[in-house]
């Protein structure tokens, strides 16, 4: 097993900081050369998709994306270790039920983990990793996260994380320099606010809404960075993280590694890994259509994700060529349809979130639309004054995203305790027009 080479590889890689865009490219066009043939030769479902479109791999650009339902229809023949997607969602529940240490699958090209995302609407991704490839995964986090990179590993780190289900991908890495604890989302709270207490660590992850609940019970940690996964990171909570020190955001979805923070904090695409074409999709948005350059065990060839994307346009103070996301704005499923004076129009999330944070004294909230015409605001804490305040801030802003605020109906509840373990959105819509639910 080479993955503690590959992982020191990757963590000592200073080549692939780009401060040219053109040198950045070529890097992308040598690496998609020897990529996408490997891939082609060894997954039926890539072949096939080039032979249906009449290109060539050279012409790998054009090629009709393709999206999760369409991922998970050819898993078995898309994935290049034999495994069918049946062994791949059988393993993968096992694990999370039993909350043992996923075993890894093994497969006629050796052992392989397997993964599910914890999408809370629409398909459950499904994900396939190789030992070497999360080694490489573990390098590229910490080069990014740990402060100084390589070379802040010459004192000791204490790495705490908080997830849902504990996933081999994480505990990559385990050495006198560097250890990691993970610390089991369904646990109660009082134990794990005391526990990683006493643990000290020096780098703090997990999803903003957990890293919050944790903070809010008690426990006061000093870590050097503050990293948020999972979960878009909402200003209310990257100031209230603050307090234990530096927050950064990792962006990160089943289909890969996407964007990591730089030194200045801002959150860079993965592009020397990942090649991303951007669709505009109108507002100022941007959806992703990926090409990972280097996953073999599950390839990503011009896969559109359901993210939507909020790019900076100016150059980064760190010079990295790499683009910048100013935010990830959400799950195109949660994007709402709501009417407006010429027929429906579409509101982003983001819009919501804006008027919504602004409420003076509201701590926390969620907004949903539920029918045509219907949004149910649920607040914490729910009172006359936020009630009024933030339905006013709702009509301003549907009004401004071209929606007809008298066409919509809102209704103002207090927002119920969270479920433990479950993902948090504060912006869905659980209505389906009639036409979304043929496709
Ligand atoms: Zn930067």
């Amino acid at each position: 097993m080479k993955a503690l080479p590959t992982l020191l590889a990757a963590l000592d890689d200073t080549r692939l900081t780009f401060r040219c865009r053109a040198a950045l490219e070529a890097h992308q066009a040598r690496l998609a050369h020897g990529h996408l043939r490997w891939v082609a030769a060894h997954s039926p479902a890539v072949a096939a998709r080039f032979r249906a479109a009449g290109l060539p791999l050279s012409r790998w650009r054009e090629l009709p994306p393709t999206d999760k339902a369409q991922m998970l229809a050819t898993f078995d023949t898309l994935n290049t270790v034999g495994v069918t997607l049946e062994q791949a969602l059988a393993t993968a529940r096992r694990a999370e039920q039993t909350r043992e240490f996923t075993p890894p699958l093994l497969t006629p090209r050796g052992p392989v983990t397997v993964g599910l995302s914890t999408g809370t609407s629409g398909t459950q991704g499904v994900f396939l990793v190789s030992p070497e490839e999360q080694a490489r995964w573990a390098g590229t986090v910490l080069r990014a996260l740990l402060p100084g990179g390589l070379r802040g590993l010459t004192r000791r780190h204490r790495v705490a994380f908080f997830l849902r289900a504990d996933s081999p991908l994480y505990r990559s890495v385990g050495s006198q320099r560097l250890t990691f604890r993970f610390f089991d989302l369904l646990r109660p709270l009082p134990d794990l606010v005391q526990e990683v207490t006493a643990y000290r660590p020096t780098l703090v992850v997990g999803p903003p809404a957990v890293l919050r609940a944790v903070q809010d019970a008690g426990a006061a940690l000093r870590p050097d960075r503050v990293v948020s996964v999972a979960e878009v990171l909402e200003d209310d909570d990257a100031r209230r993280l603050h307090a234990w020190g530096p927050v950064v955001q990792v962006y990160q979805a089943t289909e890969g590694l996407l964007a990591l923070p730089c030194e200045h904090g801002e959150l860079h695409l993965t592009e020397a890994h990942v090649h991303f074409d951007l669709e505009a999709v109108g507002g100022g948005l941007v959806r992703p259509v990926i090409t990972d350059l280097r996953r073999r065990a599950q390839p990503f060839v011009r896969h559109r994700l359901d993210d939507l994307l909020r790019l900076k346009d100016a150059p980064c103070p760190c010079g990295r060529a790499a683009r910048r996301v100013a935010a990830v704005v959400g799950r195109q499923d949660d994007a709402l349809r709501l009417p407006g004076p010429g027929g429906p129009v579409t509101v982003w999330p983001d819009f919501l979130r804006g008027a919504l944070a602004g409420v003076p004294d509201l701590r926390d909230y969620r907004a949903e639309q539920t029918s045509e015409g219907a949004l149910r605001l649920l607040l914490e804490p729910c009172t006359p004054e936020t009630a009024a305040a933030a339905t006013a801030a709702v009509r301003a802003a549907l009004a401004r995203s071209g929606a007809d605020p008298a066409q919509v109906t809102l209704r103002a509840s207090t927002l119920p305790p969270p479920v433990p373990g479950t993902k948090r959105r504060r912006v869905t819509r659980s209505w389906r027009p009639a036409a979304e639910e043929i496709l």
